[in-house]
């Protein structure tokens, strides 16, 4: 197997094996930073621009200084390289992380660094298989993200120690992923991932105002659907709209599509009538190579 590729932002490689971070980096003591998930495919990256843009949003959220994006793009590219150098040929996450530094010097330079590693078994099985997915409360209202900016919706943080909780939780009781509901029973997103619903040829999303995160894949796939003549909503949904769907996937910049095959153990028909599961999963293909 290869190893993982680590690069920080002066374009060094470094060995991923020797301790990196120091004891008192904010990211490690609170989650205090941002960081993005990129996919790299045929030995391209995909859609630098839209993660550049998201690090630079989630970064303002956090007060954390305005990344360069010609430094980033440098890093990355080096990354990439590096990964395909060492052998890398299949498909690979590539990452960007940026935390506040370290505790102990407040004026001190943001921590930054890029890796790059092999794409899981676990995502080729979703991608192929599909997932099954159990609804969990959020424990939030739709209006949280407009009357709270201090709880930082909507920006990537490296503070996902609740969505992988709720993942463990979903795992113990047999499910593959999760779909979050608001407070008041609304579909928000996955612990990584959006929820499109297709009907027809008709795609739907929540709101990002909802309080979740904008997805890049979702954002993607819904521009190239309307050039080839989609119709595409962003709609408050409900577990009801999910099971009346043709289809629900969850997607995310690696894990691509993940058709959803049973909700809360209900299986989910392949509607006779409805769009044919290879057809979106080409559409979101198609999107991510477009940059
Ligand atoms: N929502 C959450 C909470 C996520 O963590 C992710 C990706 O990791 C997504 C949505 C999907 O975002 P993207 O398509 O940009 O990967």
């Amino acid at each position: 197997m290869v190893a993982q590729i680590l690069v920080t932002l002066d374009g060094t490689v470094h060995d991923p094996d020797v301790p990196f971070l120091h004891a008192d980096d904010l990211a490690a003591l609170r989650g205090d930073g941002v960081f993005e998930t990129l996919l790299i495919r045929s030995g391209r990256t995909r859609r630098v621009g839209a993660h550049l843009d998201r690090l630079e949003r989630s970064a303002e959220m956090m007060d954390l200084p305005k990344p360069d994006r010609d430094t980033w793009q440098s890093a990355i590219d080096v990354a990439e390289k590096q990964w395909q150098e060492t052998g890398g040929d299949g498909e690979a996450w590539l990452r960007l992380v940026y935390s506040r530094g370290r505790e102990s010097a407040p004026d001190g330079d943001p921590t930054a660094y890029v890796m790059a590693g092999a794409v899981a078994d676990r995502v080729n099985r979703a991608r192929a298989d599909g997932i099954s997915v159990v609804t969990l409360d959020r424990g939030f209202s739709t209006d949280l993200a407009g009357s709270a900016r201090w709880q930082l919706l909507g920006a990537k943080t490296l503070s996902y120690a609740t969505n992988m909780a709720a993942l463990r939780h979903a795992a113990d009781e047999g499910f593959d992923d999760v779909i979050y509901l608001s407070s008041e029973g609304f579909v928000l997103e996955g612990p990584r991932s959006t929820v499109i619903t297709v009907t027809g040829k008709t795609l739907a999303t929540p709101p990002a105002e909802s309080g979740i995160l904008p997805g890049t894949t979702q954002r993607a796939v819904f521009e190239t659907a309307e050039h080839e003549g989609w119709t595409t909503r962003t709609a408050t949904l409900r577990r009801a709209d999910l099971i009346a769907a043709d289809s629900v996937w969850l997607v995310s910049s690696v894990a691509l599509a993940a058709r959803v095959t049973s909700l809360n153990r209900y299986v989910m028909p392949v509607s006779p009538n409805g769009t044919d599961a290879h057809e979106f999963a080409e559409l979101v293909d198609r999107a991510i190579c477009v940059d």
